[in-house]
């Protein structure tokens, strides 16, 4: 590929401004983006000779999405959805995949590494994690789904959502509640985690940029977390009290008391665990908390 590769922002933001000057600004109140439609009727405006024909659902071993191409030249591209997601999650596999499309076809291209098609598996796709260009395809998803203007103005940046404003807000742009969640916690101001958890352990989790500055996260990079045995995703006890959040007194997740709310998702068998934090100065706490994460790492 020559030249200055397309940025992930600047290309969801130009359909998201088409979009907005098409469906009007309010669109989301008549539904979600039709990512589906969008990227057969774009690519074929866009690039009339190469572009996507249809979104399949197959099975793919060990993987959630792909972008694929025909034999023939020029080539015709596919996206291919695993069978069995959840809609949520076959909407932002669609868009992560027209993302590649999108951004990363060159390199297909060319050849090399990316002959044959792009392959994603689910960390990829619904966790954000890989190489580049798997950031950057989520990058693009996430921006052309739930574009921040319109998130920001039903949750703003200084508000603590709970699982009800959350489940409203997935409804509302057709993706997964955790694909909501890591949206709110790119942009929110408070103190905030996520912890997706499955027979009492973190298998992975996402802290937003002040709870990350403050020592407030957890990392799963070398081993899954073990949960607090307090903590709901443990205990099992979801009620209606657990999902709108319980305090914890200090020392049960962090070193300062912490209010958790926790739903469980029998589809993906998994719960998935909401930390706030008070929005206490950060750096008045930094070191303080610091140490207190790598002593749970300790022990
Ligand atoms: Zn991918």
């Amino acid at each position: 590929m020559t030249g200055i590769p397309p940025q992930p922002l600047r290309e969801a933001h130009k359909l998201t401004m088409m979009l907005d000057t098409v469906l009007g600004p309010n669109r989301f109140e008549q539904g979600p983006v039709d990512v589906e439609r969008l990227a057969i009727e774009y690519s074929a405006k866009t690039e009339p000779a190469t572009p996507i024909h249809e979104v399949i659902d197959r099975d793919l071993l060990g993987c959630v999405g792909a972008l694929v191409y025909s034999d023939t030249l020029p080539r015709q591209w596919g996206i291919v959805c695993s069978t069995g997601q959840s809609p949520g999650r076959r909407n932002f596999t669609i868009a992560h995949e027209f993302g590649h499309y999108i951004l990363h076809r060159g390199m297909i291209e060319s050849g090399g590494e990316y002959d044959g098609g792009i392959y994603c598996n689910e960390r990829n796709v619904h966790q954000g994690v890989g190489p580049d260009i798997e950031r950057q395809a989520d990058q693009f998803a996430a921006n052309l789904l739930m574009p921040f203007h319109d998130c920001r103005k039903l949750v703003p940046a200084r508000m603590r959502p709970d699982f009800e404003v959350l489940g409203a807000l997935a409804k509302r742009y057709g993706v997964s509640l955790t694909a909501v969640i890591l949206r709110w916690l790119e942009y929110t101001e408070t103190r905030a985690l996520m912890v997706v958890s499955n027979e009492g352990f973190a298998h992975w989790a996402k802290a937003s940029e002040a709870a990350y500055k403050s020592g407030a996260y957890i990392s799963t990079r070398n081993t899954a977390f073990e949960l607090p045995s307090a903590a709901t995703a443990v205990t099992g006890d979801h009620s209606d009290e657990a999902k709108a959040g319980i305090p914890r007194p200090r020392g049960c997740w962090f070193n300062e008391p912490v209010v958790e709310m926790c739903i469980r998702s029998d589809r993906y068998d998994q719960e998935i665990t909401l930390i706030h934090l008070e929005n206490n100065d950060p750096k008045h706490h930094e070191s303080e908390a610091f140490e207190d994460v790598y002593d749970r790492f300790d022990r």
